[in-house]
């Protein structure tokens, strides 16, 4: 079996302790020779500049692609175009196109503003210049009228030009796969990345999974719960985002993107183990 590919997402540092935290990680990360970062942009705008001043300096101070997440939620076309053309001064080639979470303010906008990752996908298309990537949601995004609706809405953002979906995080290979399948019959024929959750904090995982539809089983809940200790949970974290890559690999998946929370000691471990990196070695 080939060496998976692995990309690694990252949010953009609001604090001094954050930064430091962030550039640790990503210098840690960067040792494994993933195939590219992500930084994360705040629904409506709201933390643009600091995810633009993140990826400001990512490009110019890592050697890796850059990847930029962009939400079109609230935003005007015009403050779209601002953005896209900022980021392609800084050297951004690729964008991950989301629509972010709409809030009322947003909705309530008197100005024209994009309402669906789709409308995003094609305005960015229309400008040229940049490779895309849109989310995907193996269990269904909350607000889709039905799994169906949801896979035709992942198609027409192909159709409009994405490149790879990057999926919501799941924690079973059967979900992915299943979906996978769904994915082709529709027709879609990109690239399907599957997105990978190491488990930090069990509590925390479950509360956001309630918010994003997604399933935490119950067997793994209560083998995090069971947990006597940090290391021991630590190592079931690890352990179970090992053996489900590797289940994903043996039914063909070869890229994965990993969600880091800015935190590098589990997702280093992951990739190292499914790269094959010894401990003192330097990935290829
Ligand atoms: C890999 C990944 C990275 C992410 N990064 C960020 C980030 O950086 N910043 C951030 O704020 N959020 C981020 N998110 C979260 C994302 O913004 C939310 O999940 C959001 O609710 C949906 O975004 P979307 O681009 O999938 O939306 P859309 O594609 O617009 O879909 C949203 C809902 O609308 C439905 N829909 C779409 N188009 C239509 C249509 N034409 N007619 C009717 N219904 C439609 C869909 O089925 C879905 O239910 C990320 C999610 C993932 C999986």
């Amino acid at each position: 079996m080939t060496k998976p590919l692995l990309s690694f997402e990252f949010f953009p540092p609001r604090t001094d302790a954050q930064s430091r935290r962030f550039w640790q990680t990503l210098g840690c990360l960067e040792t494994l020779n993933p195939e590219w970062f992500s930084v994360t942009y705040g629904a409506l705008g709201s933390a643009s500049n600091a995810s633009q001043d993140t990826v400001a300096q990512l490009c110019k101070q890592s050697d890796k692609p850059i990847a930029a997440h962009l939400t079109c939620a609230g935003q005007t076309r015009a403050q779209l175009l601002t953005t896209l053309q900022q980021f392609k001064e800084m050297g951004v080639r690729h964008i991950v196109a989301l629509r972010g979470d709409s809030t009322p303010e947003g909705s309530r906008s008197k100005y024209y503003t994009l309402r669906f990752g789709l409308e995003l996908v094609e305005l960015i298309a229309e400008v040229g210049d940049f490779d895309i990537s849109v989310a995907a949601y193996p269990e269904v995004h909350p607000e889709a009228e039905s799994a169906q609706s949801d896979m035709k809405v992942l198609k027409l953002k192909f159709d409009a030009g994405a490149s790879r979906a990057l999926t919501q995080f799941f924690f079973e290979p059967e979900v992915f796969l299943r979906w996978r399948d769904a994915a082709v019959k529709q027709g879609i024929d990109g690239e399907l990345i599957p997105g990978i959750l190491p488990i930090h904090n069990i509590d925390k995982v479950i509360e956001f999974s309630r918010r994003c539809g997604a399933s935490v089983p119950t067997p793994l809940i209560d083998r995090f719960n069971s947990a006597n200790t940090e290391l021991a949970a630590r190592q079931m974290s690890i352990e179970h985002c090992v053996d489900l890559c590797q289940s994903l690999r043996h039914e063909g998946v070869e890229k994965f993107h990993l969600y880091t929370l800015n935190q590098s000691d589990l997702s280093y471990e992951v990739a190292k183990s499914l790269l094959g990196v010894k401990a003192g070695s330097v990935a290829a």
